[in-house]
């Protein structure tokens, strides 16, 4: 589905939105947008796409139309200006399939130095996020806190119509936040966030963010890896980038999402062309093969001879073949989790054994 092609002006905001989006938001997404502000929040923050700017600083920011919507959370909304201006992501940002807004969090701080952090409670190194400006910030949003969500999840408000709106708010969407002591982002995770409407993400600073944020706002914490970063903004970016390159459509060719490093399993991919069996090989969840273009020779070195012969069934054994020897080589552990054949562990166990030989050979 795509929505909201049209843009319309909002005479008394002077900011564009999208018609078929709001209904979208709407029906979808409910009480989790505050209606009327729509197509103000963030004016601080930073609009990422084509959407036409209706003037004020640059750094005041618009809606962008799209099927799934980022909303971001961030000290330096600025940074995502340049992260998304390229390539797919920006091709998919134009083409209104995704919304990705950076809102800044010091809009939500009161004081004359716009603070948002503080000491840590208990002692300790550096400053912690404060939860007041986070709390504020999401509640702009339109997003409440957990315990309402589930309140009215259970129809405690006795509205049977607020009810489903809460559980298809608390279905479609998901408050994540950034943090190296989160469950780690997968290909997997992002298959699950692509198929949400919508997704929160919070960055930290400094030493984090007030663990209470965490406890009242946050759906999940994702980390993008075992190393700590300064902040969450790359990582909210490589969340956003991974995911929104799953959701139909932003892949030019639709099947290129399937043939990739941690793909699904070959048997769930149906993508014969008019009955010439494909040279591609889907990984089940192992890494990609190898890729050559021309020159055939570069470097005293020829590229595989079977990827130039036309033999489609022979280039897609080859592949599987180089998708299990890079994953052996680089991630064995994949392996125990991927999806094999019983020619694959034939094969597996002939690499075994040729790295045995070898090693042998050496010693
Ligand atoms: N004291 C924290 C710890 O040891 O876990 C690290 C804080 S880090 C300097 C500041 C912020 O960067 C974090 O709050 C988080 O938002 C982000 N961050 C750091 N490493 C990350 C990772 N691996 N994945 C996702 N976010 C990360």
């Amino acid at each position: 589905m795509r929505c909201g092609r049209e843009l319309s002006r909002v005479p008394e905001e002077g900011h564009l939105f999208a018609v078929d989006w709001r209904k979208r938001v709407t029906a979808g997404l409910g009480s989790c947008y505050p209606g009327p502000k729509i197509g103000t929040w963030g004016t601080r923050g930073m609009r990422v796409g084509n959407a036409p700017e209706t003037g004020g600083d640059s750094e005041r920011s618009a809606t962008i139309i799209g099927n799934m919507r980022f909303d971001i959370v961030t000290i330096f909304p600025g940074f995502f200006e340049g992260v998304f201006a390229h390539g797919i992501v920006s091709r998919a940002l134009k083409n209104g399939l995704v919304t990705v807004e950076a809102h800044d969090l010091r809009e939500h701080a009161h004081d004359r130095h716009r603070t948002v952090d503080d000491r840590p409670f208990g002692g300790g190194e550096g400053m912690v996020l404060k939860p007041e400006p986070l709390a504020e910030a999401l509640e702009a949003l339109g997003v409440r806190a957990k315990a309402e969500r589930e309140d009215r999840e259970r129809g405690s408000e006795g509205a049977r119509e607020q009810e489903s709106e809460g559980a298809r708010e608390q279905e479609s969407t998901r408050v994540i936040l950034l943090s190296a002591q989160g469950r780690l982002f997968t290909q997997q995770v992002a298959r699950e966030l692509a198929g949400l409407e919508r997704v929160v993400l919070i960055c930290g600073r400094y030493e984090g963010v007030d663990e209470r944020v965490n406890e009242l706002y946050c759906d999940m914490e994702l980390s993008i890896g075992d190393y700590v970063l300064s902040g969450g903004e790359l990582a909210a970016a490589v969340v956003v980038d991974a995911t929104m390159r799953l959701i139909p459509g932003v892949l030019g060719n639709e099947a290129s999402g399937e043939f990739e490093s941690f793909g699904a399993a070959d048997a769930e991919i149906d993508i014969d062309v008019l009955g010439v069996p494909r040279s591609q090989h889907g990984a089940g969840g192992l890494l990609d093969y190898p890729q050559y273009t021309r020159p055939a020779e570069f470097g005293g070195v020829r590229a595989p001879e079977v990827l130039m012969n036309g033999d489609h069934a022979e280039i897609r054994r080859w592949r599987r073949g180089q998708q299990l020897k890079k994953t052996l080589k680089n991630r064995p552990e994949l392996l125990e989790r991927a999806a094999l054949s019983g020619e694959d562990l034939r094969m597996i166990e002939e690499m075994r054994g040729g790295e045995m030989r070898g090693g042998q050979k050496r010693s």
